[in-house]
């Protein structure tokens, strides 16, 4: 409630929080479900923000779609063509995130199984991909956004958070993002990183999200854009 109330407060237009959490260990915090969407719903009614949430499986559609704003498909999520058509045939916005190893022609095709289903409010978001590198969680691939601008009319988002892992890389990146095109970006915060119970390493503060908020208004203003 308190990341939500900050956020709001430094201009930020969606709370996204995963309550559903596609781990890649079994061990690892699986997120609160249930009661992590009924947090969200309460920090949304607190905050008038809308919420975003990640989806894993169609057993749970009916449910996202009476109860989020923005449903959000995850990166290892992106083929599940099942999940894809399902979304479809809803009227929801789906925020659909680039799978780890997908080329940009597979990214856009999984969208389009979303749009061929009738539900034209997708959202596409790079998140990084797999490369040889292994300094950064992944690689943030930003000219992804400019050849999707170039492809699809699709607005697209950038997530610095999970491609670089990095807190400390959250901020520049969030600039570059904001300087190449992108419609918009998903930042994660805590108020608390060290003490998160998942993604602390790349999760910057409340401060910091709010004095980037002040360089990203200079730098879409540049690009005659506004945030
Ligand atoms: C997330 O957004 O919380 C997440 C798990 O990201 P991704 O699907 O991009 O790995
Ligand atoms: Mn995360």
């Amino acid at each position: 409630m308190e990341i939500a109330r900050e956020v709001k407060a430094a201009g930020a237009g969606f709370l996204r929080g995963g309550a559903f959490k596609p781990r890649s260990s079994p061990y690892s915090f699986q997120g609160l479900k249930e009661e992590g969407l009924e947090l969200l719903k309460l920090a949304r009614t607190v905050t008038g923000l809308p919420i975003v949430s990640e989806i894993m499986s169609v057993s749970m559609l009916d449910r996202f779609v009476a109860e989020v704003d923005v449903i959000q498909i995850g990166a290892r999520n992106m083929q599940n063509f099942d999940l894809l058509k399902a979304v479809g045939q809803t009227r929801k916005p789906v925020l659909l995130k680039r799978g780890m190893s997908a080329t940009i022609e597979e990214f856009l095709m999984s969208a389009e199984y979303i749009l061929a289903e009738g539900n034209e409010n997708v959202i596409l978001c790079e998140r990084g991909i797999r490369t040889f590198e292994t300094y950064t969680r992944n690689t943030l691939d930003l000219s992804a956004v400019l050849a999707i601008k170039r492809l699809s009319h699709l607005p697209v988002l950038v997530d610095p958070s999970h491609a670089a892992g990095l807190a400390w890389m959250v901020e520049s990146l969030s600039k570059a993002a904001v300087a190449v095109g992108a419609d918009g970006l998903i930042i994660e915060v805590h108020n608390d990183p060290a003490n998160a119970r998942c993604d602390g390493p790349q999760s910057i503060t409340p401060e910091r999200f709010e004095a980037l908020m002040h360089s990203l208004r200079a730098i879409a203003q540049c690009e005659n854009r506004v945030v």
